[in-house]
């Protein structure tokens, strides 16, 4: 049988913050600053749930789970990242590769590349070698040293009629 994709890309942004836990990839990386945000603020996984949701037709990611919303108040954005799993499954999709990017200038993540790829895989059932993931700095370009931030960029790629 033929086999049809569709494609997905998401983006987020969070200003890094002291105070704040910082999680990607719904794994905890050690850091003095973290997202600030109404959920956890992980900003991978929201690119990643949006690139999902677009790909399958649905609204965007804020407006499914609308940041005024005290039900999402610093909830875990596995949870969302569940839900949206469902949807897609509801509809017939499956995950079939996720390629993703981060931007920020610290902590390095590339140490934690390999936890944070488990976990997904665990998550989104994909085996490891379907993700892609690697982090940039922004060169001191894009970010004044007193306002960091994270940016993260997410292609997703689903398979229709699963
Ligand atoms: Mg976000």
């Amino acid at each position: 049988m033929l086999r049809n994709f569709a494609f997905g890309f998401g983006f987020d942004i969070h200003p890094l913050v002291e105070g704040r836990k910082l999680k990607i990839g719904g794994v905890e990386i050690p850091s003095s600053v973290g997202p600030l945000g109404h959920s956890d603020g992980d900003a991978l996984l929201h690119a990643l749930t949006d690139a999902m949701l677009s790909a399958s037709g649905f609204p965007d990611i804020g407006t499914l789970f609308p940041d005024n919303d005290p039900a999402y108040k610093d909830i875990d954005s596995t949870l969302l990242l569940e839900k949206t799993l469902s949807l897609l499954k509801e509809k017939g999709y499956r995950v079939y590769q996720v390629d993703l990017t981060l931007i920020l200038d610290k902590p390095k993540i590339s140490p934690y590349y390999e936890k944070i790829k488990a976990n997904l895989s665990g998550l989104l059932n994909l085996p490891m070698g379907k993700i892609g993931l690697k982090a940039r700095t922004s060169e001191g370009l894009l970010f004044p040293p007193e306002k960091p931030a994270i940016i993260a960029f997410s292609l997703v790629v689903l398979e229709e009629n699963f």
